[in-house]
């Protein structure tokens, strides 16, 4: 019998489906620690039956493990190859903004598409033309070609308390009615935002975003992350790969707390 392979340090070459599939398998478990069947397939809108034979051929190939009762969850390989995924599709989005002048609500359906077309090489060439950003247009962390990434969870706008000033760091990609809004009333990652008043019983939340006062309602306020402004005078830690102040988590998943 010949001798078994030994396995690629690197995830394989995979179909569009199953990029789609570990992409979304991640984004669950960020949020909740285990991604279910039933979850998964309402993020993919399949059908529950479908999404039981693929993962079961995704665990076959070593990409991910069932978790008694709770779903499943990536392994290494499995969770590099969401990353890789994640990086094309955060790059792509980026440069669209950047370079071509997109509107940040028109990137998001270009770069599922074109995340699983485009060459490694192609995405690092537009990497280094954008200057190997760190984050994409919506705030969200842009993992490094070795698979780092930020996953430090943080506050909302519905967090805040009344007087506290904070910056918007980022917003879901999904929704683009949500972004025209939030570009409507000059809501966008790097702003200044101070909570002014909160009306009792979860009612809306005034805000001051540069020279206006939106009101906002609770739900939209629990969809924007907000950071601690930055410490005047502060040194910005430059790591050598020059990504800026990003906290990076390279240990195995077994050593990392679930997210939330
Ligand atoms: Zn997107």
């Amino acid at each position: 019998m010949p001798a078994r392979p030994t396995p690629p340090a690197a995830p394989p070459p995979l179909t569009e489906p199953v990029e789609d599939y570990l992409k979304a398998i991640y984004e669950l478990e960020t949020r909740s620690g285990a991604a279910a069947t039933s979850d998964v397939a309402q993020a993919l809108r399949v059908a529950p039956a479908s999404v039981t034979g693929m993962i079961r051929r995704l665990a076959t190939q070593g990409l991910l493990d069932h978790v008694p009762y709770r779903g499943v969850q990536l392994t290494d390989l499995g969770r590099r190859a969401a990353l890789r995924t994640i990086r094309r599709h955060r790059i792509l989005e980026t440069y669209l903004t950047q370079v071509l002048g997109y509107a940040w609500d028109r990137v998001h359906d270009e770069a599922e598409r074109l995340e699983h077309a485009a060459s490694d090489d192609l995405i690092e060439r537009m990497s280094a033309a954008l200057g190997h950003p760190t984050a994409d247009p919506h705030g969200a962390p842009i993992p490094t070609a070795d698979g780092r990434v930020d996953e430090r969870t943080h506050r909302t706008i519905a967090d805040l308390a009344v007087g506290e000033t904070v910056r918007m760091l980022r917003v879901s990609d999904k929704d683009p009615e949500l972004l025209r809004y939030l570009a409507g009333i000059a809501l966008q990652p790097g702003v200044e935002i101070t909570l002014l008043s909160r009306a009792p019983f979860d009612g809306p939340l005034t805000l001051r975003v540069a020279d206006g006062e939106p009101v906002v309602g609770s739900t939209l306020a629990a969809q924007v992350l907000i950071e601690p402004l930055p410490a005047r005078n502060a040194q910005r830690a430059v790591t050598p790969t020059g990504d800026r102040n990003t906290t990076t988590d390279a240990r195995p998943r077994s050593a990392r707390k679930s997210a939330r």
